[in-house]
């Protein structure tokens, strides 16, 4: 899955949870880089650009929250799924009608046939934090 969220950490080149002086005096020191007097190439344009972004967001405690929200959330997405399956590819037990898949960390992700929902669902791992997502035919 592609991230469509722009780290603005790493473009201020300090760490997740950086106070806002760090932050601060991050975005001193690169924007120096980019004094008038030295060249504005194309190429750097855009990184003065999304430095200056950046900045405007982390800057405000309030933005900032927000966007830390949304950057966990794309990680979550991005990092925590383990694989995609198919409803047909998961071991069925007749007796309890719950369909399970295992999981590399020795767990098992499990769902009952009653909560498979067309197109997909995503289960989370009883043992770890990984999720599968589960494609369901309709
Ligand atoms: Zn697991």
């Amino acid at each position: 899955m592609e991230s469509n969220v722009i780290n603005f950490y790493e473009i201020l080149q300090c760490d997740r949870n950086a106070s806002a002086e760090e932050l601060k005096r991050s975005y001193q020191r690169l924007v120096l880089t980019f004094h008038p007097d030295k060249k504005i190439t194309s190429n750097n344009h855009e990184s003065f650009l999304n430095i200056q972004k950046a900045w405007s967001v982390l800057r405000d405690p309030h933005s900032r929250k927000q966007y830390d929200a949304l950057l966990s959330c794309e990680e979550h997405k991005e990092l925590l799924l383990y694989d995609t399956v198919s409803v047909l590819d998961m071991d069925y037990d007749n007796s309890s009608s719950i369909y399970s898949y295992q999981c590399r960390c020795g767990g098992n992700y499990s769902v009952c046939a009653s909560e498979l929902k067309p197109p997909e669902i995503v289960i989370e791992c009883d043992e770890c934090s990984f999720s599968i997502q589960v494609i369901v035919p309709t």
